[in-house]
């Protein structure tokens, strides 16, 4: 079972991932628990070169990412699924249309040509899209220290990833689920598990 996790800035994924990750192992179920850009020694390569260079050109930034990803996937993701593992994954190809596509403007067909050739039909079985005002979001991001080229970029920004996520959502109900990410980790927590649940029949 494959399962993902999709947000803006500081929507609470990683941690939300985590807490995922203990309730499936608490139940006695074999968890892999992983991230991207990264995942697979490459891929967290590849990831230090996506954040801490650019201005990248959109579609070298699409291709560095499912770089990455193939990787990920070829090393990580795609064993411990053939072991009959879960995969809970903060962030996977659905940051990558929001992102770039929806946010920086890079072609749609650019995306599926590249998701075709690193993934084939691979996809995950639910998406946990963690829904937040970009400005919100950005302000949990700012306190707990984390600035980055993309924080920095302007609102509009932002609420594009943000219509990005929820279009996707929109297109992908049977594989995606949106969750309010604004209260507190608990609850989200509990949304989280609910909707995982009811989606794999746990
Ligand atoms: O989720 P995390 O904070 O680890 O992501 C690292 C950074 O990479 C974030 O700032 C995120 O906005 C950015 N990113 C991106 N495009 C993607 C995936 C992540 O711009 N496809």
């Amino acid at each position: 079972r494959f399962i993902t996790l999709e947000g803006g800035e500081g929507a609470g994924k990683s941690t939300q991932a985590r807490v995922l990750a203990e309730t499936l192992s608490a139940r006695g179920l074999p968890v892999l628990l992983t991230r991207e850009p990264g995942g697979a020694p490459g891929a967290e390569a590849i990831r230090s070169v996506l954040l801490g260079s650019g201005p990248w050109d959109g579609v070298a930034e699409c291709m560095l990412h499912f770089a990455a990803r193939r990787e990920h996937v070829a090393r990580s993701v795609g064993p411990a699924l053939e072991a009959g593992m879960w995969v809970v994954c903060d962030r996977f190809a659905d940051s990558t249309l929001a992102y770039q596509c929806f946010g920086q403007g890079v072609p749609r067909a650019v995306f599926d040509a590249l998701a075709e050739t690193a993934l084939g039909p691979l996809r995950p079985d639910v998406t946990l899209i963690l829904d937040l005002p970009p400005e919100s979001g950005l302000a949990r991001a700012a306190a707990r220290g984390e600035a980055n080229r993309y924080e920095a970029l302007d609102p509009a920004f932002h609420a594009r990833v943000r219509a990005g996520f929820l279009a996707i959502a929109e297109a992908e109900p049977g594989r995606c689920v949106v969750l309010d990410a604004a209260g507190p980790p608990e609850d989200v927590a509990a949304a989280i598990s609910a909707a995982v649940k009811k989606r794999l029949a746990l």
